[in-house]
């Protein structure tokens, strides 16, 4: 499969061009920038610390998918749903890896879905996604006198805020208990806040250093805590995790997929 990435210069980007070029079933079809970046016309593999492989940046997303069977986009909220119009619109494969899409540009992802095969995932780890199942069981299981608290931290360039997989995960713990994370979710406290409402699910952020990725899911009630970890100390797993995905959905009808339908974790 020809798989191509869109933002190929950025942390994510590079750590996929080189899964791409250790992997079997993959060959790297191209890469794409911002216009304005300083990468365009670069090798895209040396920018991945590799030997030059002769495929340039470009700037031209939809030349990009003409030529590949599969993008993967990490990229920004405001480029995702002009990712998903262009593989809608060349019946191509698309893995979202891209995390903070607001409502509006989660709908376009989801309405070009509806013409051809699209994965997203905030998280493309293994792990994240048993972490995933494993939280809504436990909260299904925990009733409301244990207090449910997300924690993540990620390193000092993460722009939006809790991650993608912190939502994730409290969406996974309001589903165990049937209720809607919209309605529980206390997404920051400051100042004289009061005390915990019964039933709320908190999150906690925090930036710092290089820290790829760091999740907790604690459950505290009057004497004792039960927590879930997961600790990403590479990208590759989420790189990993992508190419695997695009693999999977080569020859799969139109629709939203997630890791879960990947992984065959249901
Ligand atoms: P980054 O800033 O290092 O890289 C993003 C790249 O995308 C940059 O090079 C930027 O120039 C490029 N870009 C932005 N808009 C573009 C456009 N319109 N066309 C082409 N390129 C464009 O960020 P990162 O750390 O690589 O993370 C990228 C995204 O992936 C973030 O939303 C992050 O939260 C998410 N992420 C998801 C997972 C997961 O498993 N789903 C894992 C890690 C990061």
């Amino acid at each position: 499969m020809k798989i191509g990435i869109v933002g190929c210069a950025g942390r994510m980007g590079r750590t996929l061009v080189a899964e791409i070029e250790a992997s079997d079933g993959a060959v790297l079809g191209g890469g794409s920038e911002q216009a304005d970046s300083p990468f365009i016309g670069q090798d895209v593999a040396v920018l991945a610390g590799l030997k030059a492989a002769g495929v340039m940046v470009g700037a031209d997303a939809a030349a990009l998918f003409s030529v590949c069977d599969a993008v993967i986009d990490f990229t920004a909220p405001s480029a995702a749903p002009i990712h998903a119009g262009l593989a809608a619109d060349t019946g191509k494969v698309l893995v979202v890896g891209t995390t903070g899409l607001d409502a509006d540009q989660q709908q376009a992802v989801e309405a070009a879905a509806a013409r051809t095969a699209i994965v997203q995932a905030a998280n493309m780890s293994v792990g994240v996604n048993l972490l995933l199942g494993l939280t809504r069981q436990v909260a299904a299981v925990l009733g409301e006198d244990y207090d449910i608290e997300v924690i993540e931290m990620h390193h000092r360039h993460k722009v939006d805020a809790p991650s993608g997989t912190a939502l994730a995960l409290g969406r996974a713990a309001a589903d165990g208990r049937a209720v809607a994370l919209d309605d529980k979710a206390q997404r920051s406290r400051d100042g004289i806040v009061g005390a915990r409402r019964a039933g709320d699910i908190g999150f906690a952020n925090l930036r710092g250093g290089d820290v790829v990725g760091e999740h907790t899911v604690i459950f505290a009630t009057d004497g004792e805590r039960v927590e879930l970890s997961h600790k990403a100390s590479s990208r590759g797993v989420f790189a990993k995790g992508a190419v695997r995905a695009a693999l999977w959905a080569g020859g799969k009808p139109p629709g939203p997929y997630s890791m879960t339908d990947v992984l065959g974790l249901d």
